[in-house]
């Protein structure tokens, strides 16, 4: 299961990852946290092929894309996105 943290909770399923988060209230119906981490972390980061199958049916991938765009996590799939992906993606304010 994913698991989104707060800053004063430490991660357990992205140790490692220093992948510390604000928690907003679209995370409560975030798909990913009803699967295997690992989908979201894969060894090879650009293989992100299963988590946007799991993102591709998630009812928050608006949220969680501008989620992503705006706070640039540096680790893992998020909106089906890899960083490589997120990192071409330059937003305008
Ligand atoms: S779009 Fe994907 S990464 Fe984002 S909350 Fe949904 S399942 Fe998780």
């Amino acid at each position: 299961m994913r698991t989104f943290h707060t800053a004063t909770e430490p991660s357990t399923a992205w140790s490692g990852t220093a992948a510390v988060i604000e928690p907003e209230p679209w995370m409560a119906n975030a798909l990913c946290t009803q699967v295997d981490p690992e989908v979201f972390f894969p060894e090879k980061p650009d293989t992100p092929e299963l988590a946007r199958k799991v993102c591709g049916s998630c009812d928050v991938i608006e949220q969680c894309r501008e989620y992503a765009l705006r706070t640039r996590p540096r680790h893992g799939i998020w909106a089906g996105m890899t960083l490589r992906q997120r990192n071409k993606i330059k937003v305008t304010l």
